[in-house]
């Protein structure tokens, strides 16, 4: 069965009753290239993956044909007789019926007796920057992330410090990753059809001991959410805001560092923030 297919899709909603939700981002992809190009991009052959929000199937059916096991956690109660259907073939796969924020992935992995593993899919888009910072940052063994995200979002992940899209996601994203933008995709190839085009991201997990050293990993993150709480604003001034500092006291730190005092937070990078973060955590008389 080609699920890609418009006019297969259109005969499994007929023959299920479903309608697609706008609210849970149901854009199903019907471009019959796509799904192969996502799986392969992800490179997850003989590999655990789990998939988020399988629809009616089509890259689920090629992450099984590539991946050793694939677990797949989906929201909508009502695709799951879809899927029975469509997958019935892939031995290596179990559908969690589940919202992907509530699903213990530690857990799951130990399950499978694995130390870690791949997450592939199209994410739905009104959710998609919750789920990519639960992935990274909540301690899960994820090993890589490869998803398709709206292009605009998909520019903010791999943008460096400078441009305009660098923001504090993009830090956070640089700090636990190495991102790559791996193709675009028109809205054009999906159903219903959104309003804007898409793009696939993939994100290589960096290991803990690899990544750039901080003293305090909140003090860090809150470091760059003060960075960019107010973009038109010097760092000084959103660093005086964001840790209680006079004016005087957030120069002096950046004075300590060789960093220009009328720096913007969106010129510095991952490093320029732990150096920060570590004057700040060093400095006993900053309440944090
Ligand atoms: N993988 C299919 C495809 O590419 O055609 C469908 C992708 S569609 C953009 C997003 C899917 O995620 C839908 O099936 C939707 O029901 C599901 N979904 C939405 N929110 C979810 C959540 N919080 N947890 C798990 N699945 C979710």
């Amino acid at each position: 069965m080609e699920l890609t297919n418009l006019s297969v899709i259109r005969g499994l909603c007929e023959k299920y009753g479903f309608e697609f939700s706008k609210t849970l981002g149901q854009n199903f992809l019907i471009n019959s290239s796509v799904p192969a190009r996502i799986a392969e991009g992800a490179e997850i052959d003989g590999k655990f993956v789990l998939e988020i929000g399988p629809g009616f199937g089509c890259l689920t059916k090629e992450l099984c044909m590539r991946a050793k096991s694939v677990v797949s956690v989906e929201i909508d109660r009502s695709l799951l007789p879809v899927l029975s259907e469509t997958l019935a073939e892939c031995e290596n796969l179990e559908i969690i019926n589940d919202d992907i924020l509530n699903v213990d992935i530690a857990s799951l992995c130990e399950k499978y007796g694995e130390s870690g593993v791949d997450v592939c899919a199209n994410l739905p888009y009104y959710i998609t920057t919750p789920i990519i910072m639960q992935l990274l940052e909540g301690g899960a063994p994820v090993r890589s992330v490869t998803v398709m995200v709206q292009k605009e979002l998909a520019k903010r992940f791999v943008s460096p410090p400078g441009s305009p899209d660098y923001g504090a996601v993009t830090a956070s994203v640089m700090y636990h990753t190495k991102p790559k933008l791996l193709f675009g995709v028109s809205a054009g190839s999906f159903y219903p059809a959104p309003n804007v085009d898409s793009a696939v991201i993939r994100l290589d997990v960096i290991p803990e001991s690899e990544r750039v050293k901080v003293r305090d990993k909140e003090t860090f993150f809150r470091v760059i959410r003060s960075a960019f709480a107010m973009r038109r604003k010097t760092l000084v001034n959103n660093l005086s805001a964001g840790f209680s500092l006079s004016k005087s006291e957030a120069s002096d730190i950046l004075s300590s560092l060789s960093i220009p005092v009328s720096v913007r937070g969106e010129a510095l990078g991952i490093e320029d923030f732990a150096r920060i973060s570590d004057k700040i955590s060093e400095n006993k008389s900053i309440a944090l």
